[in-house]
């Protein structure tokens, strides 16, 4: 601690420091005591009272006191539990919309109930936000109850819902889901095409439980949601039988002083995996393989580009991607499923993109499913910035304040725990090697074990967790094993990890949402009890409450459940004492993880609420971490230390019993993790920076998309779409003051069938220098909102007309976005593949992203004129006059579309030949800035030359 921090506190201290007052307020005994002797009707009858001061005029601040005071007995009537003063102070720091790092087993679920009820009571909903359906179901059951005693509606959000069972929770005053569900509902509310059909309310605050799990873990992958190309593709399997058959070479890193070809010489090897990058390179002798088995002239040709991709693919699905670590197989269901190396969980419906998911079903040879499109998509970072205020907690943020503040713009504040925190974190120690490593952690197992302390062993993998486990068979040590393979029995297993003598191995899965209790957990025995004994669930959760206002169900139920709690507890009791005296639970942790973070929340699940604890990291020079991230200094330390000979393995070169210092090596550890940590943030705000571009044009589409569904009178809107496309033809095809020059052939094309014959726009010489352009454009524009105008005869096919107009440009908004959403995709891999003399490739992202945007805004609209000129009011409503029904003619428009935007790509993949490249669409030339060089060569600016008329007319 520094000098500057020991004088003053840290910035969290001088935090709490300004909540004094209003802690005292909370605490002031007459207020205390005026709500503890209240009724049960009349504490839930205070939400009506507190609703009226607001609409006095009074805010959520002035309020707080009585309402925090309100909650604070409900949750202590309806769930036996009463928010410590810490709690209440975290529930502050909530509401005012920052971080608040509780430490784990502090009680954050509860402390939510503070500031979602006051915030509740503005007639905002609240979202309670937590990683996964479990602890939202757990949320919002047993919180439920108090919000419900309190008059307010809890809802529950949850994957398979329908929009009905949806839209009901959202209208909901308090609504429990995941940061999934609720991303992928806002996804789907933009692509209804009936307002009905929305399920969300409003987006005003929301509290993230894990916060850092979710605002920071999952931000590398946004949310997608896919709809199927209407291909099937067996390159995968081809490409993966050569793969299959490749000699690989793995390397820690490519670096760029040698060349590939060096670095492969002597192995053979037909590609190189390099594993810090997780990357495969193909070598020239695997191009040559290929080359054969396709029979290719040149690899390397742009005709071979498919083949090329699949290959890439191959090779990383098979070289990179590893099983049971990455993915788990089902082999009963034949899917590949992603595990998410920050939970240890299976993310359910997740597929890797580009292809990489059905390159890994090859490799796995599962059935390989169809390749998909991206409809909509959205990082976590920009959906979550939409809520207007954002707060959230969890055990450990600190080490990622920087972060949290700079994308997020939240601070972080450290909430002291309630009792003192008094567990022992051991310095790692430190192995030559892994099995060296494994002995000793068999060895500390065992040691425990006879003492009766428990132990819980974390791995960074399935895979571990199975090594570990066969280990600890063959040693004949009894245990249990929680990992992504057997979750289902989480609760239970967690429920035993602090039993006298229990060995627990878990991927670090255990660090989230759970709860250990030494000794073992009389509520979950009791409950379990209760479940045996066929109790209703509804009405185990309420056992351990004590509000008076119960139906006698509830209160029998009461006295049997605090008769088993009671008996459970005296007899846990002793064990529970029994824990504590030979230590508490120890933590071993197998590996250091990618960030100190997820360290110190599996450090976490230890010396809860004053327990006692252990905690220890075992490290080896063969872990990863070390291996691939050491670099120089670490491997000089590797050599001084490993010159003795006849060195035992299973002593560890630093840490417990060694003569070195452990400092040195811990901080040289925390230097690797540091190094990740700042590598990870890299990457995940050069997603932000891509999905903010992206992000601009989805809050206009959105925006827009909400417009036409919520206008109840869009027909003006649609005349003006319709005098605008006319003038920008019109502009476009008759610029020249001498009418002569006239491009009225491309006119009377662009409309076609629409507006114009054959036998229209054909003048006689002198017709045509009598032409006035600004009366020619009027009268033209007249004439299309005539004719659109005209259609509808009767009141009765105004209406249906107006149906046809949402429908109509929302299929156009839609498909060009869907489609732009896929062409940024292609944009974003191509610039990233090449430099660009003077600009970086994210501001040449920019540029074209936003050339094309302009471009699909163009096209949308032209699309949507045209067809609606095309209705008729004939036998079917929606054909066109030629017999082109509207779907056929926008996947014309569509693959017409497809072209233009695979130029626009193109023409930046060769940045060399762009200048005066001819593949430009026309339609760009013809809107320069007023201030650009004008397009006709004149060397004057637009404004003052060609641009100068069509701002007169
Ligand atoms: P965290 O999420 O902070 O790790 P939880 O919300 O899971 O902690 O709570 C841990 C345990 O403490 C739960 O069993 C919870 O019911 C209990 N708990 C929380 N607050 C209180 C309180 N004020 N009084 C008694 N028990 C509490
Ligand atoms: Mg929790």
């Amino acid at each position: 601690m520094g000098l500057f921090t020991k004088m003053f506190g840290t910035y969290s201290e001088r935090q709490i420091k300004k909540l004094k007052k209003t802690l005292n307020m909370i605490d002031d005994p007459k207020r205390v005591e005026r709500y503890k002797n209240m009724s049960d009707e009349e504490l839930a009858s205070q939400t009506v009272i507190l609703k009226e001061r607001l609409l006095n005029g009074e805010t959520l601040d002035m309020i707080l006191p009585d309402a925090f005071c309100v909650v604070r007995e409900a949750d202590d009537r309806v769930l036996g539990k009463r928010p410590f003063k810490v709690q209440m102070i975290g529930g502050i720091i909530l509401h005012q919309g920052r971080v608040a790092e509780m430490k784990t087993g502090e009680g954050k679920t509860l402390t939510a109930t503070l500031p979602a009820y006051l915030n509740a009571l503005s007639g905002n909903s609240v979202h309670i936000v937590t990683v996964n359906e479990y602890l939202a179901r757990m949320g919002a059951e047993e919180m439920g109850r108090v919000y419900d005693f309190l008059g307010l509606k809890t809802g529950l959000i949850l994957s398979g819902q329908t929009n009905e069972e949806k839209t009901a929770a959202y209208s909901c005053d308090i609504i429990y889901g995941t940061n999934n569900e609720f991303g992928f509902d806002y996804l789907r509310d933009n692509l209804v095409s009936d307002k009905s059909a929305r399920v969300q309310r409003d987006m005003s605050f929301a509290i993230i439980d894990e916060v850092d799990s979710i605002l920071i873990d999952e931000a590398r992958t946004p949310l997608i949601i896919s709809g199927f190309k209407n291909v099937t593709n067996d390159m995968y399997e081809k490409a993966d039988n050569i793969a299959r058959r490749m000699k690989v070479l793995v390397v820690k890193e490519l670096d760029a002083k040698t060349s590939l070809e060096e670095v492969a010489k002597d192995s053979g090897a037909d590609y190189v995996v390099d594993e810090k990058a997780r990357n495969a390179v193909l070598t020239a002798k695997g191009i040559e393989m290929v080359e054969k088995e396709f029979s290719l002239e040149n690899f390397a040709d742009e005709q071979n580009a498919e083949i090329a991709h699949h290959i890439n693919l191959a090779i990383r699905a098979r070289g990179v991607m590893k099983r049971d670590v990455d993915y788990m197989v089902d082999e009963e269901e034949g899917a590949v499923l992603i595990i998410d190396s920050f939970t240890g969980r299976i993310m359910p419906g997740r597929r890797y993109a580009d292809g990489l998911h059905q390159a890994i079903e090859a490799k796995e040879r599962v059935s390989i499913q169809k390749e998909d499109r991206t409809v909509a998509t959205i990082t976590f970072q920009n959906f979550f910035r939409l809520y207007k205020k954002l707060s959230g907690m969890t055990g450990t943020a600190l080490t990622e304040e920087e972060e949290f503040k700079e994308i997020y713009a939240l601070d972080v504040v450290e909430i002291p725990t309630n009792l003192p925190m008094i567990r022992i974190d051991h310095p790692d120690n430190v192995y030559k090697s892994i099995s060296g490593k494994y002995t000793a952690i068999v060895r500390q197992i065992k040691a425990c074990r006879e003492k009766g302390q428990p132990v819980l062993i974390g791995t960074a993998s399935v895979e571990k967790s199975e090594e570990l486990h066969r280990i600890l068979l063959k040693e004949g040590i009894k245990h249990e094993v929680l990992n992504a393979k057997n979750h289902k029995r989480e609760a239970e297993i967690v429920a035993g990890a602090g039993k006298r003598g229990a060995v627990t191995i878990a991927t670090n899965m255990a660090g989230r949402g759970t709860d250990i209790l030494l000794g073992g957990n009389p509520e979950f025995m009791a409950k379990q009890k209760m479940r045996a004994l066929e109790y209703p669930e509804e009405i185990i959760a309420v056992v351990a409450g004590k509000s008076l206002s119960v139906s006698d169900e509830v209160k029998e139920a009461r006295r049997v459940y605090s008769e088993y709690f009671e008996a459970f507890k005296k007899e846990i009791q002793p064990e529970y004492e029994f824990v504590k005296s030979v230590g508490g639970l120890f933590i071993i942790g197998t590996e250091r993880h990618e960030s100190r973070r997820v360290d110190n929340q599996f450090r976490g699940r230890s010396g809860r609420q004053g327990d006692p604890g252990e905690s220890r990291f075992y490290v080896s020079f063969e872990d990863d971490l070390l291996r691939i991230y050491g670099g120089e200094r670490m491997a000089a330390v590797y050599n001084t230390l490993m010159g003795r000979v006849g060195y035992d393995e299973s002593v560890p070169v630093s840490g417990e019993g060694s003569a070195i210092s452990p400092k040195i090596l811990t901080s040289l550890i925390e230097n690797c993790q540091k190094r990740l940590e700042g590598h990870n943030f890299r990457i995940r705000k050069n997603v932000l920076e891509y999905d903010d571009v992206i992000n601009q044009q989805r809050r206009i589409i959105y925006d827009q998309r909400n417009e036409v569904l919520d206008d109840s009178d869009f027909h003006e809107k649609i005349l003006a779409m319709i005098r605008e496309t006319v003038e920008d033809a019109v502009d476009l095809y008759c610029g020249d003051d001498d009418p002569r020059e006239w491009n009225l052939d491309a006119l009377r094309t662009h409309f076609y069938g629409t507006l114009f014959r054959d036998e229209d726009l054909r003048y006689s010489e002198e017709e045509l220098v009598a032409l006035d352009f600004k009366r020619f454009k009027k009268e033209l524009v007249e004439r299309a909102v005539n004719k659109y105008e005209s259609k509808a005869k009767t009141p009765e096919q105004y209406e249906i007309l107006k149906k046809h107009e949402r429908r109509v440009l929302l299929h156009f908004v839609d498909d060009n976005w869907i489609d732009n959403i896929d062409a940024m995709d292609d944009l974003r891999g191509t610039v990233q593949l090449q430099s660009f003399a003077q600009r970086k490739p994210i501001d040449e992202y920019r540029i074209v992203a936003q050339d094309m945007f302009d471009d699909m805004i163009t096209n949308i609209r032209e699309s949507t004129v045209r067809t609606l000129l095309m209705l008729e009011f004939a036998t079917e409503p929606v054909k066109a006059p030629s017999g082109v029904t509207i779907t056929e003619m926008a996947n014309g428009i569509k693959a017409a579309r497809a072209r233009a935007k695979r130029m626009t790509v193109r023409r930046h993949s060769s940045p060399g030949a762009s200048s005066g490249d001819k593949q430009e669409p026309v339609r760009r030339e013809k809107t320069p800035g007023p201030n650009d060089p004008c397009s006709c060569g004149s060397g004057k600016k637009y404004k003052k030359c060609c641009g100068a008329r069509g701002s007169e007319s």
